[in-house]
């Protein structure tokens, strides 16, 4: 890091800043994580200055002997941790890893039938302003409005309507476990594939907590960064029918040389998560999302579904006076981050809506546990009440730097 002191003292300073940050507060973004020294490591070597586009052993460029270990390897260890047939590595994110899956069995004005994105979906879901909502007809699911959980017989029913080609389970910002195998029964009564993206929970589906969509779903798409705490990245996975397509619509489709630096990040991400401690941590993670969401509750808040089963809460701000804009800049002032979300059958607007959406992903990888939760509640629940109180709020956030200092981040201290 000290060459960066050197070569750049603008990206330093702001480098730095997010260091201080990162080990200063209290890290409640649900899409978060921290990685792990090695896996921080490997994102910042060598492998950043090659070119390797194609697949191990058919590359378009010379010198990829190393690089083809490492894909191997990547592939290999994906295959493993989720029982799939097929892997591909090369996505550069969540996002590209989607629209892969789409180019290779969509054709422009297919219709695909996703989650609506004001109930928990993804952007590349079918939201309009995006390139999934833009080149596919979309019809939407939600959640019930008395409880929250998927409309199991609005998706049928909407699967009838609109005999989708695609039919798309997985969620950004929804509690509660997913009932893959209900999604595939639907998907074969009107003759749809299913693609399955498990960006958000595929840690815990690696740890075998939740269930696994590999076997019941034709395409599984997932990011490397959230619970699976791997670099920022994206991969598939699918059956062996399928590879040729999902391998040709990612290389030479959508992109051009996969981040080799990143895919070695991945290998050793997919590789720490086949340790039998992972499980532990995915453990720990869930039990720890049950606990703040009771601490939460207990203080006033609403909760989506009325609690989580997952990684993370989706909790009402409005049934303690305020808005989730409003929240998230007082967290924000106290060193506690999260992010400002929709929630289903919101009246509010995208910008400021009424929830904020919390996950305990990272501070698990910390090593905090269901005392820690409890605490960390208690400091949400009184920002929240003292939100306009700037004095404490700055006791909170200097209360909150002490303690979370006895709480390493991997590879930073
Ligand atoms: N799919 C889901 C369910 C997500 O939650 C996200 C990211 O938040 C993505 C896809 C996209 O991932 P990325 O931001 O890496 O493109």
């Amino acid at each position: 890091m000290s060459s960066i002191r050197q070569a750049d003292s603008e990206i330093w300073n702001a480098l730095q800043a997010e260091r201080g940050r990162q080990v200063d507060g209290l890290e409640l973004i649900a899409s978060e994580n921290y990685t792990s020294a090695a896996i921080m490591e490997a994102a910042g070597t060598v492998l950043t200055n090659k070119y390797a586009e194609g697949y191990p052993g058919r590359r378009y460029y010379g010198g990829c002997e190393n690089v083809d270990v490492i894909e191997n390897i990547a592939r290999d260890r994906a295959r493993e941790l989720f029982g799939a047939e097929h892997a591909n590595v090369q996505p550069h994110a969540g996002s590209q890893a989607n629209m892969a899956v789409f180019m290779s069995v969509l054709k422009p004005g297919d219709t695909i039938l996703a989650m609506d994105l004001a109930h928990g979906g993804h952007l590349t879901h079918g939201m309009h302003l995006n390139f999934s909502g833009k080149l596919y007809k979309t019809a939407h699911y939600g959640v019930r409005e008395d409880d929250h959980l998927i409309d199991f017989d609005q998706v049928a029913a909407l699967a009838q309507e609109h005999k989708p080609k695609l039919i798309i389970a997985g969620a950004s910002a929804y509690p509660r476990e997913i009932d893959h195998a209900k999604f595939a029964e639907i998907a074969a009564s009107v003759g749809a594939m299913l693609m399955v993206d498990m960006a958000h929970y595929s840690g815990l589906v690696a740890a075998g907590i939740h269930n696994s969509p590999v076997p019941v779903a034709d395409f599984v798409t997932s990011t490397s960064h959230k619970t699976l705490r791997g670099p920022r990245s994206g991969f598939v996975l699918c059956r062996s029918e399928h590879a040729a397509g999902v391998d040709r619509s990612v290389f030479p489709g959508i992109q051009g040389g996969p981040l080799m630096h990143v895919v070695a990040a991945k290998a050793i991400c997919f590789g720490e998560a086949l340790q039998p401690d992972f499980r532990a941590y995915g453990e720990q993670i869930v039990e720890n999302a049950r606990v703040l969401a009771e601490t939460l509750l207990q203080g006033g808040l609403r909760l989506v579904s009325g609690g989580t089963d997952n990684h993370l809460m989706m909790c009402d701000v409005t049934t303690v006076g305020l808005s989730g804009k409003i929240a998230e800049h007082a967290l924000d002032a106290a060193g506690i981050t999260v992010n400002k979300n929709m929630i289903p059958y919101d009246q509010r607007k995208p910008m400021d809506p009424s929830g904020i959406r919390i996950g305990t992903a990272a501070l698990t990888t910390r090593g905090m546990k269901q005392d820690e939760m409890k605490k960390v509640g208690s400091w949400i629940l009184n920002v929240l009440a003292k939100h306009d109180d700037p004095a404490s709020i700055q006791a909170a956030r200097a209360e909150i730097a002490e303690f979370a200092g006895n709480y390493p981040v991997p590879g930073i201290g």
